[in-house]
C-alpha cells in the first residue's frame, strides 16, 4: 500500500487520508529545515502519537529530510489511562530501537495531579475558576524539559494539535483543548509553551497534523502505523482507547483518567467495551471521589476579610478553599481501594503486566507526609471554617457587612 493507494472517503470533497499526509510533508518541508533541532512533545494521546510515528516513518524512508538533532519528550502525567500508557512504553522502546533521543517528563512530585490535591489540598480542577492541572502537570514540566534539552539554543516545537479539515476552511487556528475531541496539553504546548519563561524567543512551534479529521488519525493508528512498511508500531491500543470504528462519532477528548474537566468518560469507555481491560471498571468510582472533594463539606472557606499578597483585600471574603484532612485522608483510602481492586480485577482477568499504580508507594509516603505536617495552600492556615458551616455574616474590608440570605455561594 502506498499513500497514493488509500483512499478512505470515496467521492466526496472531504480531504482523503492520502492529502493529509501530503500536507503534512508540505508544512514539515517549509518549516523544518529552518531548524537543526526538532523537539516533539508527545503526550501519548492519539493525536501526538499519530504525530510521533508518522514523522519517524517520513524521516525514515527519506520522504522528509531529517534534522540534525530529533528529541522525543514524552509528558507522563501519571494519570494516563493503562492501555495507553502500556503503549506509550512499547513506543518509547521502539524509539530507542531507532536510537531516537526519548525522555520522560513528569511534574516534580509535590505538584503531581493527587499529591497535590490529597497532599497539599487544592480542589481538584474546574472548568469555571479551577483549571490549575494543565500547566502544572503538562505544560511547565514540558518547558523545564525542553530548556534542558536546547541547553543555550533553539528548536522546532512539534505538537500534536489537531483541527480537522476547519484548520484549512478557516484559516484560523483554536487551540481550545476543553472541546470534545481534542488531546487535554496540545493546544497548551502550541500556545503557552512559547512563551514560557525558560524558552521564550527560543522555540518555534508546528502543528503538522492540524488538518487531519479524526478518523484519519485513528486509521493511521490502527492500520497504517503498526504495519512494518510504515514502521511497525504499537499504536492499535491508542487506537481502540478513542472509539475504534466510531472514532469519529464517539470523539473522545484525550487526557487524565476521570478528568474533571470533561463530561463523559468516552475513552474509559471504549476501553471498558474490551474484555481483556474490564478489570478497570473501578475507575469509573473516581469522578464521583473528585465531584465529592469539591463540595462545600469537605473544604474551608475564608470567614472574612482577606489580605492577599499584593496587600489588597480579596474580592470574595467566603471563598471556598482547600480540602480538610478528612477528606484528603478519606479520599486517599478510596483511591487506593479502587487501585487495589483493579489489580485484583488484573489478576483475574489474566493480566501479567505491570501492577497498577495511579498512587504509588513514593506519591502515598508523601501524601501522607503533607498531610502529617498540616499543608496547607498558600494563604490558608487550617483556623479557617468549614465552607458547610453557615456564615450568616460577611465582613468587607471596608468595615461593611452582608447578611448572607441565601445561604452558600462557591467562589473559587
Ligand atoms: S486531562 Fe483534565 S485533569 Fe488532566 S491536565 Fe487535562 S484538564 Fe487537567
Amino acid at each position: 500500500m502506498t499513500i497514493r493507494d488509500l483512499h478512505l472517503f470515496e467521492g466526496g470533497a472531504r480531504l482523503q487520508m492520502n492529502e493529509s499526509i501530503e500536507l503534512t510533508m508540505q508544512s514539515l518541508q517549509a518549516y523544518g529545515p529552518a531548524h537543526e533541532h526538532w523537539v516533539v512533545a508527545w503526550s501519548g494521546g492519539k493525536d501526538s502519537t499519530a504525530t510521533l510515528t508518522l514523522i519517524v516513518w517520513l524521516i525514515n524512508t527519506g520522504k522528509i529530510r531529517a534534522p540534525k538533532r530529533l528529541t522525543v519528550l514524552y509528558a507522563d502525567t501519571r494519570q494516563e489511562l493503562p492501555p495507553l500508557a502500556i503503549a506509550a512504553e512499547a513506543i518509547m522502546d521502539e524509539l530507542a530501537e531507532r536510537d531516537i533521543e526519548c525522555r520522560i517528563v513528569r511534574a516534580p512530585l509535590d505538584k503531581r495531579f493527587l499529591v497535590y490535591i490529597l497532599g497539599r489540598g487544592v480542589p481538584p480542577p474546574n472548568n469555571n475558576t479551577l483549571r490549575w492541572c494543565t500547566r502544572q502537570i503538562k505544560v511547565d514540566p514540558m518547558a523545564a524539559a525542553i530548556a534542558e534539552s536546547i541547553g543555550d539554543g533553539t528548536a522546532l516545537t512539534i505538537t500534536g494539535v489537531r483541527q480537522g479539515e476547519s484548520a484549512i476552511r478557516d484559516r484560523r487556528i483554536e487551540m481550545s483543548c476543553g472541546k470534545d475531541g481534542a488531546e487535554c496539553g496540545q493546544g497548551w504546548y502550541q500556545q503557552v509553551l512559547p512563551e514560557s519563561r525558560s524558552v521564550r524567543g527560543r522555540i518555534a512551534t508546528l502543528a503538522p497534523l492540524l488538518h487531519w479529521r479524526v478518523c484519519h488519525v485513528w486509521e493511521w493508528l490502527r492500520h497504517w502505523a503498526p504495519r512494518e512498511e510504515f514502521g511497525g508500531w504499537s499504536s492499535e491500543l491508542i487506537a481502540d482507547a478513542y472509539g475504534g470504528d466510531e472514532a469519529e462519532e464517539t470523539n473522545a477528548r484525550t487526557g487524565c483518567i476521570a478528568c474533571p474537566l470533561a463530561q463523559e468518560e468516552k475513552a474509559l469507555n471504549s476501553i471498558l467495551a474490551m474484555p481483556r481491560w474490564r478489570h478497570l471498571a473501578p475507575l469509573h468510582e473516581l469522578k464521583p471521589i473528585y465531584r465529592w472533594l469539591r463540595e462545600p463539606a469537605q473544604r474551608l472557606r475564608k470567614s472574612g476579610i482577606e489580605r492577599l499578597k499584593d496587600g489588597s483585600i480579596g474580592k470574595n471574603p467566603q471563598r471556598m478553599g482547600p480540602l480538610t484532612f478528612e477528606a484528603r485522608l478519606s479520599a486517599l483510602d478510596q483511591i487506593l481501594d479502587i487501585q487495589h481492586r483493579v489489580n485484583l480485577g488484573a489478576i483475574g482477568n489474566g493480566w501479567k503486566g505491570d501492577v497498577f499504580e495511579l498512587i504509588n508507594a513514593e506519591e502515598e509516603a508523601r501524601i501522607r507526609a503533607l498531610i502529617a505536617t498540616e499543608t496547607w495552600p498558600d494563604g490558608w492556615n487550617g483556623d479557617e471554617p468549614h465552607a458547610d458551616e453557615w456564615l450568616p455574616v460577611t465582613i468587607y474590608g471596608n468595615g461593611a457587612e452582608q447578611h448572607d440570605l441565601f445561604g452558600l455561594e462557591e467562589a473559587s
